[in-house]
């Protein structure tokens, strides 16, 4: 099922996320909406705070850009190396419409649980991959792209995203108001 993606700002992407106690199949739902979500969106990544989900849960795939690559589910995720220092043009599905550089590790090494709860690792360097994994990292700790941003570029996008929010919330009264109405005398 597709999920509602939340824009920043909000409470609920400051929050930082729980641990998941037990893969079970709950979590390989919320896996599967996440994944829904994050293909209709035409997102490489996303977390699980970004549809109001308060735990350490994220899923990526860079396959559009990196062919090799493919679905990766990680569970309580947790960076354990980091290395080197490279700047990408991120963007972020909470905070649609926008880009900007940010600075990351140019490789790291993430421990994770995967769709069955199974342990694993994986190494990305110098690549798409490891700056998502590190973005996706983030949301889990409350942190958005737009963080690591000056704060005058912060406040920029803070009220282009105020505006979007207003044109979204001013296009659905709209859709409803031209909704056609059913009304019967019974
Ligand atoms: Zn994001």
């Amino acid at each position: 099922m597709v999920r509602e993606i939340v824009i920043w700002p909000d409470p609920v992407l400051k929050e930082i996320a729980t641990p998941v106690d037990r893969v079970d199949d709950d979590v390989r739902r919320l896996l599967d909406d996440m994944a829904e979500t994050m293909y209709a969106a035409d997102g490489v990544g996303l977390a699980a705070p970004q549809i109001a989900v308060g735990r350490r849960i994220i899923v990526i795939d860079v396959s559009p850009r990196e062919p090799d690559q493919k679905l990766i589910h990680l569970v309580n995720p947790e960076i354990v190396e980091a290395e080197g220092k490279t700047v990408y043009t991120e963007g972020c599905l909470s905070v649609p419409g926008e880009a900007e550089e940010v600075e990351r590790a140019n490789k790291v090494r993430v421990r994770a649980l995967d769709y069955f709860g199974k342990p694993f690792e994986i190494v990305a360097e110098g690549d798409l991959l490891a700056i998502a994994l590190q973005h996706e990292i983030d949301h889990l700790q409350g942190t958005l792209f737009v963080d690591h941003l000056s704060s005058l570029k912060r406040e920029l996008i803070r009220k282009r995203m105020k505006k979007l929010k207003q044109q979204r919330a001013a296009d659905a009264a709209e859709a409803v108001k031209r909704a056609p109405r059913h009304e019967s005398a019974l």
